[in-house]
């Protein structure tokens, strides 16, 4: 069997995301490149407390915060406001 097969895992990294295959797992909402998340203070469930504030499209960069850094593993929907793991953002493909 030929080598080789696992290199088109790497080529998505630095484009822009596919916002079709992205949706809320709770209510199926889809962001688009102009939804925009906050970098605020936050409880239950990421238990974050230095929020810095930023305002991004967090599907740009996987949920790191381009202000201060911080990896948010957490990601709110813009719609119904229920927390979801950001992976859990990503639909997965069906094979
Ligand atoms: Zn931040
Ligand atoms: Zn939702």
């Amino acid at each position: 069997m030929p080598e080789g097969s696992a290199d088109t895992l790497d080529r998505a990294t630095d484009e822009e995301p596919d916002f079709t295959r992205i949706r809320c797992p709770l209510c199926r909402w889809q962001p688009n490149e102009s939804s925009r998340w906050f970098c605020l203070d936050c409880g239950h469930p990421e238990y974050f407390f230095n929020g810095c504030g930023a305002t991004w499209n967090t599907f740009t960069t996987r949920g790191l915060c381009p202000g201060c850094g911080h990896q948010w593993q957490w990601t709110v929907c813009l719609s119904c406001g229920g927390w979801s793991l950001h992976e859990d953002w990503y639909e997965k493909e069906i094979d």
